[in-house]
Parts: C-alpha cells; structure tokens; sequence
C-alpha cells in the first residue's frame, strides 16, 4: 500500500479522498493555487504544495507542476477526483513516465472512452446496447441529411470530444439540420478542439440512467446498481438518485451484468460510470465516464461501500474488497448539488460565507470545503457542497432531504438551495415520474 498520496484536486472531491487516505493510514498532499492557500483541503492535508497561480490552466491543470508537487514531496500515487485532470489520457501517461501511480483507468481506456464515436464502436462490439445512430462520424452537411430522413426525425448531432453538455444541437426537422450540424461542429472545435461530429436518434422522453462499475484490472468487475440522474437543466446533473425509481431488480441485474461482463472484458480498473437513456423499458448507451462521479455518494450509501478506498487499494494492485454476490442494496439515497449560483439564471455567484452550518442526524451525509469566514473564488466551478441523504425507503430520504436542507445555513452568498425547496413540493418530484426534460419545462414556468 502506497505511503502518501497526492490529490491533483480542490474543493469537496479533495477532502472526500482524504478522508478516505487518513482511515486508510496513508499521507496526503494538497496541491492548490494562490487563490487556494485558505481552502479547506489545504488545512485537511498533512502537507500542500503550491502549484500556480489562480487560473485552473497554470494550477489544476499544469502537468508539471503536479509531477514536480510529487517529487519534493515523496507522493507516490496521484488521486485525480474528477473534472481538471481525471479524464487526460496524456497525464496519465506523464504520471506513470515518472515512476508513479494514477489512482485510475489506464491511459488507454480513458483514450478509448474519452472519444464518444470509439467509446460507442467499443461498447457495441462488447454487446452493450446503443442509441441508434450513424456508424461513427459524420463528415459532410448531405451525409447528415441522408441520414437524417433515414432515421428519421428528430435526430441528435454530437460532437465526438463534446462533455459538460457542450457540443450538442437537435434538429427536430430536417429544416434544422444545417443548423444544428455546423453549431455542434463550431463548439467541438472551439471547447475541444475537434470538430468530428455523430448523430444520434433523440430521445423524446427518457430518463438519464447510469451504471456504476468497478474493476480490478485483471479481468475481474462487478457493478453497483444505478443511478437515476434525470432532473438536469442543460444537459447537467443536479438531482441524483439510487436506485432508480422507475428500475426493477430484474432489469438492474441484467444491464448490470451487461456492464459488468464488458469492463472484465476489458480488464478495466476502478471505478467508471457507463451511462445510459431509458426509455419504454430500453437501456440505450451514450457515453462512458472513466473516472469518480460527483453522484458517487448516493451509491456508496445504499451499498455501504467507501469507492474511493477502492479505487486507492486497486491502484496498488490489491484485491477488490467485495464481489457481486457481497453487494446487497440497502435503502434509498438522493443527492442535491448546491451551488453558489443565484436564481432564477444560475449566475455564479462567488464571495464570502458569513455562516455555514452543515445539517447533520441519521441517514445525512454533507460533502462540502465550506466554513465560516471562507471567500469562494470566482475562478472555478459553482459546485460548494453535496447534501446526500439515505432512508429506509424514497418516501423515508425525501423526508430526510427536506428535513436536512432545513438545517442548511449558507449566509453571504446565494445558492441553489431554494429550488431544492421548491422540487421537494412537486408532486411529480415526490413520486419520481419525471424524464431528462422535465426540469427544463419546469424552470421555464416556475423560476
Ligand atoms: P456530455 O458528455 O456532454 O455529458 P452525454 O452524451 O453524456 O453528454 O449526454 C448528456 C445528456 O444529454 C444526457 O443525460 C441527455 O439528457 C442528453 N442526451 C444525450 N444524447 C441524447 C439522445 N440521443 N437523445 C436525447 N437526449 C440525449
């Protein structure tokens, strides 16, 4: 087992993989920028190295700082979290060019599944259902439009290295297709710097279902249920549940034994996210996280396992601790995320915490870098805490959530905590009957 570790990380994904390093006896080191000496995870580490200044490009996302962070001081394994580096096939070669070890997927895994055209091709030939659509790219206008009136309409266009709800257009008709198909190329090329394009059927009602894997890198993998993750607004999470309301064990037993059967076949290691639409008892695949997701909480607590010691015990070529049989579900869970945003246009809204004060009791789980006194940077994203809730049942961690988001004291900088409040009295919320587009909807006639 590694002796220290690094955490190439901010905020509360930087102090959940302490904790989980402290209880595990190995060292932590903090990396932050100047505008990070006061965070939270700077104070929780046993040692910090400054690696920049504020912007995430010369910080969080310098490679070489972070590899240099790690030789003075002695860490040998780097614990990415998730968003800046999780997902860099390069870093992860740099990282292990150096004699360390990535707490994560192989380079290429995360190259494979980082591509959303070869992450499909993968997925498809490894007998995982797909969202029909074309057979990799799409390069011309008229090649869209055949296929276009061949699938028929509406159709999705996406852009191969698209993520964060970005490079994607719908064309409902083919009036739209010109459209839609150079919006999404511009925003492949312009947020990620390749315009290769796919298309897609679209979906009109499905819900955002997503199965949690684990792997230990030689050919063994089993799966954690789901997550329902269908309440988003711009194609981004905000309300996330498990089980899924609308799942029945027989249904989670056999995509999660789909997705299982193709990460062992893969050999792949650690945790990963494959997602998936559901729509009239169909699981269609769309992509592949290869990394820890905001959401792990809710699967954690209805499991009673800790993701991220697995991921660090793997990573040193340990054994998983469980196997499928071992994992029973137990209750239900819900996440919110609470971000430092003000409504109704979700305008970032960073500055000084007055007070906080985190709810607390049976069954609630408050993840966040906050506390009294503390300036949230303007500089990084919104994200300042995750209240997880577990409950008997949904009605028990509904009950819950409400109860807890009462307790909630956030003073000095607005949040998204009142549309927490509002969703808790929509009826449609209580009994779990929404899709991906219900919350849109929602938000144009409410806020
Ligand atoms: P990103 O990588 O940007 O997160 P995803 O491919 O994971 O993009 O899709 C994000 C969300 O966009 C999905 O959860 C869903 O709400 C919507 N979406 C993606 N593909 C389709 C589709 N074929 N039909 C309908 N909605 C879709």
């Amino acid at each position: 087992m590694f002796n220290k570790i690094l955490i190439a990380n901010r905020g509360e994904i930087a102090l959940r993989v302490i904790r989980a390093a402290r209880e595990m006896g190995i060292g932590t080191v903090a990396v932050h920028s100047t505008a990070d000496s006061d965070a939270m995870h700077v104070r929780m580490a046993d040692e910090s190295v400054c690696v920049g200044p504020p912007s995430s490009m010369q910080s969080y996302l310098s490679i070489p700082a972070i590899i240099a962070a790690c030789e003075i001081t002695g860490a040998e394994a780097i614990h990415p979290g998730y968003g800046f580096l999780s997902e860099n096939a390069n870093f992860v070669q740099i990282v292990q060019d150096h004699g360390l070890t990535f707490i994560g997927p192989t380079a290429e895994h995360i190259r494979v599944m980082g591509d959303k055209i070869t992450a499909k091709d993968t997925m498809k030939k490894l007998g995982v259902p797909c969202v029909p659509g074309s057979a990799g790219g799409v390069a011309t206008l008229d090649e869209a439009k055949a296929l276009g009136a061949e699938m028929g309409y509406p159709v999705i266009i996406k852009a191969t290295a698209g993520g964060g709800g970005k490079g994607m257009k719908v064309a409902e008709t083919a009036n739209d297709m010109e459209r839609a198909f150079q919006t999404a190329r511009a925003e492949g090329k312009s947020n990620f710097g390749n315009d290769e394009v796919y298309i897609e059927k679209y979906l009109t009602t499905p819900r955002h279902i997503e199965i949690q894997v684990f792997g230990d890198g030689k050919g063994r993998a089993v799966h954690l249920g789901e997550r329902d993750c269908s309440l988003q607004r711009r194609h981004q999470k905000v309300f996330e549940e498990a089980p899924g309301p609308a799942i029945s064990p027989e249904e989670r037993a056999r995509i999660g034994k789909v997705c299982a059967d193709a990460m062992a076949d893969i050999n792949y290691i650690g945790a990963g996210t494959i997602e998936f639409l559901y729509e009239k008892g169909e699981f269609y695949f769309i992509e592949m996280n290869t990394r820890l997701q905001v959401e792990h909480p809710v699967t954690e607590a209805i499991f009673g396992v800790d993701l991220v010691r697995e991921q660090i015990r793997v990573a040193s070529g340990m054994d998983m601790s469980f196997q499928q049989e071992d994992l029973q579900i137990n209750g239900h869970s819900i996440e919110v995320r609470i971000n430092a945003e003000k409504l109704p246009n979700f305008t970032p809204c960073p500055g000084r915490i007055t007070q906080y004060h985190a709810p607390g009791g049976l069954g609630v789980r408050m993840d966040s870098a906050l506390y009294d006194g503390y300036s949230i940077p303007p500089y990084y994203d919104s994200l300042i805490g995750k209240l997880i809730v577990h409950g008997r049942d949904r009605p028990e961690a509904l009950a819950r959530l409400h109860r807890a988001l009462g307790e909630l004291i956030v003073d000095g900088v607005d949040t998204t905590v009142p549309l927490f409040h509002a969703l808790l009295a929509e009826p449609d919320v209580l009994s779990g009957d929404y899709n991906i587009h219900w919350l849109e909807h929602w938000l144009e006639t409410n806020l």
